[in-house]
């Protein structure tokens, strides 16, 4: 592990709406704790600050106290506040509740309170919690447009207040997820919604007529941010070339860099995997055997008994996952064109999946009602980190057809698990999975890569990872092993990180 020498070490706060396990919907909240875990361990001081959603499992915090009750300004009141701290797998922990609806419900996104306002809240308390503590961090490290309100407060507010050392950096998970909010949705946490209504303050410059009256959050934080990172170098260039906010970010390009994201590879182990039925490495893959078996039967998809007789093609046919939230941008159709083209190839597939949009959950229940009678897809429509962790590690190939992917995890964690990646040529994924038939660069090919968003494109990618798996088992198992010991670790990228907080940070 690399520790900083002392005068190096800074204090780096989160402010995030998700974080693994206890609030994570998606890649966000696994980056914000691996992230967090990997600068913690070279010494510097590192809090999460994230809403005390009334869905988190409080089993989860341990040393949970409350630490400071005081108010934060909403729309005219100020709100009580109750500040607890805890540690969530060894990392400190602030949740901030306050005492109206906003964060009650059973899932982190979706209550029945305005989300907008909740976010924009939250955003002024944490900023409010830090003065009345009278902490004065390095960084304090926002996360997507729920907290791109932050950068504006503090510049315009609480750093003519008594917060003074703190810089900003803002990283851009998605930039489809820009928080668009009016003039009078912003004035409701304090700042004068009406100054902002400008394109080189929080008006992207793609709204029709630059409508003054339709603020982006997102392109406030661009701009308010001392720096601003997304998650990959190939999603960087595609942010500058086109859409929302393309000509904002060449604007402000010198401040603005892509890092690649890493996995924690605490929670992501299969040589130590809780949840795994036996555990593996890349000098032993037997395990990963046990849990493709495991899953098989668990699934329906081979039978105990079958097993023992020896009649079961289980390790002759490739299993492939996918395990996604089911939007747009994971290239739905594709998904669905993958069940059908691996059942008629012969191989068995899972999906593990949740929607959001009623329609799109209708269509997928439909193909579930179809395909979960048979014996070679099962389709799961729900979120379970449990399953998640078996499904990587049983998996031989992990698929990944996004339209569009700013980094992507669900191809670095399938390939610590030994899953053999098959990936669009998007975003992140361009930037981790190189084609086994791509002989330009033999010693980075990892898997298979295909580019257009047909149908075609997917099943040629399909046709040729089976034949591999069918006819060059030797040269499957040296991929498998191959992709395991890829370093996807955050410890090989939050140098890049720190390297950014130094460039920003004041040191006296
Ligand atoms: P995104 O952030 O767009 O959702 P990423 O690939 O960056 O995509 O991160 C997705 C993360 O969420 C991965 O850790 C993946 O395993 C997890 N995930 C997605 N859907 C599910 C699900 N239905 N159940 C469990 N984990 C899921």
């Amino acid at each position: 592990v690399h520790v900083e020498k002392d005068s190096d070490l800074m204090h780096i706060v989160h402010v995030t709406a998700e974080m693994a396990p206890i609030a994570k919907v998606g890649g966000l909240g696994d980056v914000v704790t691996g992230l967090a875990r990997t600068c913690l361990s070279r010494g510097h001081k590192v809090a999460i600050m994230l809403p005390f959603y009334e869905c988190i499992q409080k089993q989860h915090i341990s040393d949970l106290e409350l630490i400071t009750s005081y108010s934060s300004y909403h729309d005219g009141n100020w709100i009580a506040c109750n500040a607890y701290r805890g540690l969530v797998s060894s990392i400190p922990v602030i949740f901030i509740e306050p005492s109206n609806q906003f964060f009650k419900g059973q899932s982190v996104y979706g209550g029945s309170y305005n989300e907008l306002e909740a976010y924009l809240f939250f955003s002024r308390a944490c900023l409010e919690w830090l003065q009345v503590t009278r902490l004065q961090p390095d960084i304090i490290h926002v996360h997507e447009w729920q907290t791109g309100a932050v950068p504006l407060l503090y510049w315009d507010m609480y750093h003519h207040l008594s917060l003074e050392k703190p810089r900003l950096v803002l990283t851009i998970h998605n930039m489809e997820y820009y928080g668009e909010c009016s003039q009078e949705q912003l004035s409701k946490c304090g700042l004068d919604g009406s100054t902002y209504g400008t394109v080189d303050k929080a008006v992207d410059d793609r709204t029709i007529g630059h409508n003054p009256e339709r603020l982006s959050l997102l392109k406030g934080g661009i701009v308010y941010s001392n720096a601003v990172v997304t998650v990959s170098p190939t999603y960087l260039n595609e942010t500058l070339c086109s859409g929302w906010l393309a000509s904002s970010l060449i604007r402000n390009r010198d401040k603005y860099s892509g890092i690649l994201n890493g996995i924690d590879t605490a929670m992501w182990n299969p040589a130590t995997d809780v949840f795994l039925p036996a555990k593996f490495h890349a000098n032993n893959i037997e395990g990963k055997r046990t849990c493709k078996r495991f899953v098989q039967v668990g699934l329906g998809l081979a039978s105990e008994k079958g097993l023992k007789n020896g009649n079961q093609v289980t390790d002759k046919v490739p299993l492939v996952v996918c395990i996604t939230r089911l939007v747009a941008q994971k290239g739905l159709h594709l998904i669905t064109h993958a069940i059908n083209h691996v059942e008629k190839l012969g191989g068995q597939m899972v999906v593990l999946g949740k929607a959001s949009d009623v329609r799109v959950e209708r269509e997928f229940e439909g193909l579930a009602n179809l395909y979960n009678q048979g014996s070679s897809v099962r389709i799961l429509l729900m979120y379970s980190e449990e399953l998640s962790h078996m499904l990587y590690a049983a998996a031989d190939i992990v698929l990944v057809p996004s339209i569009y992917e700013p980094c992507g995890l669900a191809q670095m964690i399938g390939m610590r698990y030994g899953a053999v990646p098959l990936v669009r040529k998007t975003g992140g994924l361009a930037d981790t999975v190189f084609d086994m038939d791509d002989h330009s660069q033999p010693e980075k090919a990892n898997g298979f890569v295909f580019e257009g968003i047909d149908e075609g494109s997917l099943n040629s990618a399909l046709d040729r990872a089976f034949s591999y798996y069918g006819e060059k088992p030797n040269e499957w198992i040296r991929i498998v092993r191959k992709v395991m010991e890829i370093d996807n670790s955050w410890s090989n990228t939050a140098g890049k990180y720190i390297n950014v907080y130094n460039s920003i940070r004041v040191r006296r």
